[in-house]
Parts: structure tokens; sequence; C-alpha cells
């Protein structure tokens, strides 16, 4: 199947108020423009520096939002403002102020997730629940930022009804979270769902998915 033909199908298959962010991470400029040419106009990546090649190389095509899903280091905070309309990966209080006090120079509000950790995860980034709900009116303050939403990535080895809980359980939290009402904080995108797990994500709610091998084949190890 063709980049084209994956994405027809897979389109398909979402509800049309699902945004599908084709995760274009070890993908080449060619094979963006050719998903670009097939509708999609979100993309994802999680290294700045691949990603500013590819947004230079891309330029022409002006109307694509970048999303940055990856891990956020604070000394590439300035890129990344300037390059992504999109951070899902924001994981701690300290790197949110720092995206906000980035933002008003540059005339710039970006979107942005927190990304939460549902079960104990070692191995990734993100919140704990506690830890995030203390930290809501700090980020209340951060008024460059323009809060949307939470990202959960399951952690690998759940069996499916683990991770549907993991899910279900984020979109709860995004509902309580939205029942504060915060004057700057709104929880209405939940970014959740990757190339195996996807179908369980919008089950549960899921509004992003972010989908890298299903579009674009196998990346290398
Ligand atoms: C790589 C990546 C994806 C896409 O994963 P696939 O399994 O290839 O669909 C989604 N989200 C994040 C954060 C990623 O790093």
């Amino acid at each position: 199947m063709t980049i084209a033909e994956r994405i027809a199908k897979i389109r398909a298959s979402l509800p049309e108020s699902v945004r599908l962010v084709a995760v274009s991470k070890q993908v080449s400029a060619d094979a963006i423009r050719e998903a670009y040419a097939a509708g999609i106009r979100d993309f994802g990546e999680n290294r700045i520096q691949e990603a500013e090649g590819k947004q230079d190389q891309l330029a022409d095509l002006s109307d694509i939002n970048w999303h940055l899903i990856g891990h956020l280091q604070s000394n590439k905070a300035k890129r990344a403002v300037e390059r992504f309309s999109w951070i899902h990966s924001v994981d701690s209080l300290k790197i949110a102020q720092r995206l906000d006090r980035l933002a008003a120079p540059l005339s710039v509000k970006p979107q942005v997730c927190l990304q939460v950790k549902i079960f104990k995860d070692p191995n990734k980034y993100g919140w704990q629940i506690p830890k995030l709900l203390a930290d809501l009116p700090a980020l209340n303050q951060c008024e460059n930022l323009q809060i949307k939403g939470l990202m959960a990535i399951p952690p690998s080895g759940l069996a499916e009804s683990e991770t549907f809980a993991l899910f279900d359980r984020a979109r709860e939290l995004a509902e309580d979270i939205e029942q504060q009402h915060w004057s700057h904080i709104s929880m209405q995108e939940l970014s959740m769902g990757m190339s195996g797990d996807y179908h369980l994500a919008v089950k549960a709610g899921a509004t992003m998915v972010r989908l890298g091998t299903i579009l674009f084949g196998k990346r290398s190890p």
C-alpha cells in the first residue's frame, strides 16, 4: 500500500473529530510530502534537530501544524517554541514555565498538552497525578501557553484491557480538571494512541492520535 492508501484507510476508520497526527520521525521530507498530498496537515516529531531540517525543506508547505511529541530538554525550549505550534510533551512545571517565559517575546502562544503518567512507569516522563493536581495553580499562571489537554503514553507490555483502563483514566482526569474551571487551563484534548493501541485510545475518548509506523512503515531501531 502507498502512504496515501494507508492514510485513507486509517482516516476512514477514525471518527471525523479525531485529529490524525502523522508521526514523521525518521521519515524523509519526500514521504512527508506524500502524506501532505494525501491531506495530512499535522505532523509529529520527537527531536528538535531532526525536525528543523525537514521543516526547512518543507517550508513551502506553510499550513503544516508541527507537533512536538518527544521529551523536551530545557536548553531546546526556545527552538521548540519557534518551530512547533503544538507541544504534547510538556512534562514538568519547570518546562511549562520556561516555555511560557519564552513565548511572550516571540509573540506566540503554543498549544500544549500536559504529559501525565497514569500508571507507575519508570521509563516515561510526565506528571504523576497528585503532582499534576498540585501544580495546576502554577500552570494556570502560564498565560502565554494555551493548555489544551493531556497526553498519555502507556508503558510497554500492558494487556489491552489495562491499556484501555489507562486511556479511560486519562479521560476521567481531564474531565475532573475541566470541572475545576481554571481560567487558563482547558482539557478538551486528549493526545493518546499510537499505531498499536489507537483503536483503544479512540474508544476511550482520544481527540488526537499520533501514528507513525502504521502510516509510514517500520522505522529502523
Ligand atoms: C514514535 C512515537 C509515536 C508513533 O509511534 P508508532 O508506534 O510508530 O505509531 C507516537 N507518540 C510518540 C510520543 C512517539 O515517540
